[in-house]
């Protein structure tokens, strides 16, 4: 009694893929069901072995082919949203890839895949959490893909979508996605970017300058002289060490307490939970681990919620 009650800032999982936060025993008995055997690459990560980038994609995809309903889909946010609430999170930044799965794979409609996401975040809402959705464009198939991408989905955009992304491998110079990214910014998404995971540090750097990209997720490549842009222009960036730790195993030291000593606005997100087991509790001690202090995990829990896109208002 008589202590002021400590009013934390909500917990966001900043950077969490639909498609790779699936349940492992959803995956195990969807699996058998179909009568498919487990790749030998998802369950080695489920071990905690490092894989080369490819036998990730190869594990990645494999959860995601099993998304073929909207009640799979509507399961696959579920999981997300258990795990979120179980590690004392208070709400996620989801990003999704449908063209992978209605354009490319045509596993369901894309009508079904927004019922699937909405019921999925009418539930996650409905147990305090808040919650949006981020479409993912891949990198290296480059900006015709991008446009195609927007083609299918900006007809018919649900209020919950808020932001576009790149992801895969970051072999496309990103002065290629400018024209995307204005697209998508007219339409009144937001602009994020998975840059300097598997790409260049350059590539960062190039994300803000020529893409005009309001978001980093993952920047380990940047150099100090983009980690000052990234801090002086206030550009939030999405650190993911577990995933990290087995994607981008080659970046060591992880530069999180260099990202934070120069000021950039870092925040925790789990990646791919159903492939790389984590959840924010884990990432939150992973970071303590990589040197982070107890007060930059404070500033990264605050930071993490005033850059949230789930906790903000549509542009
Ligand atoms: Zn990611």
């Amino acid at each position: 009694m008589g202590l002021p009650m400590t009013d934390l800032p909500p917990l966001i999982d900043r950077h969490v893929h639909l498609e790779g936060g699936l349940d492992p025993a959803w995956v195990r008995s969807e699996a058998a069901l179909r009568a498919v055997a487990l790749p030998g690459s998802l369950e080695a990560l489920w071990r905690g072995e490092a894989q080369p980038f490819e036998a990730f994609i190869e594990a990645f995809l494999f959860g995601a082919q099993l998304l073929n309903s909207q009640a799979a889909v509507a399961a696959a946010v579920g999981a997300i949203a258990s795990r979120t609430l179980r590690a004392g999170g208070a709400g996620f930044d989801l990003w999704c890839s449908p063209s992978a799965l209605v354009s490319h794979w045509k596993l369901l409609s894309l009508d079904a895949f927004w019922r699937g996401l909405e019921q999925g975040i009418a539930s996650a809402r409905a147990q305090g959490l808040q919650a949006c959705a981020v479409v993912d464009a891949v990198n290296h198939f480059g900006p015709e893909h991008g446009h195609a991408v927007l083609d299918l989905i900006e007809g018919d955009l649900p209020p919950f979508v808020v932001g576009f992304s790149t992801g895969g491998l970051e072999r496309v110079p990103f002065r290629q996605w400018a024209p995307v990214f204005d697209r998508a910014r007219k339409r009144g998404l937001r602009i994020a970017a998975h840059a300097g995971e598997n790409g260049d540090g350059n590539q960062v750097r190039e994300a803000i300058l020529e893409g005009g990209v309001a978001r980093i997720v993952h920047g380990l490549r940047a150099d100090q002289a983009t980690l000052e842009l990234l801090a002086d222009r206030r550009i939030p960036v999405d650190v993911c060490p577990r995933s990290n730790a087995l994607l981008a195993a080659d970046v060591q030291p992880h530069p999180l307490p260099r990202m934070l000593t120069a000021g950039v606005r870092c925040a925790l997100g789990t990646d791919d939970p159903g492939v790389i087991p984590c959840d924010l509790a884990t990432e939150r001690e992973a970071a303590l681990e990589l040197g982070a202090s107890k007060a930059q995990l404070d500033q990264m829990r605050a930071l993490g919620a005033e850059d949230a896109w789930c906790l903000a208002p549509r542009i």
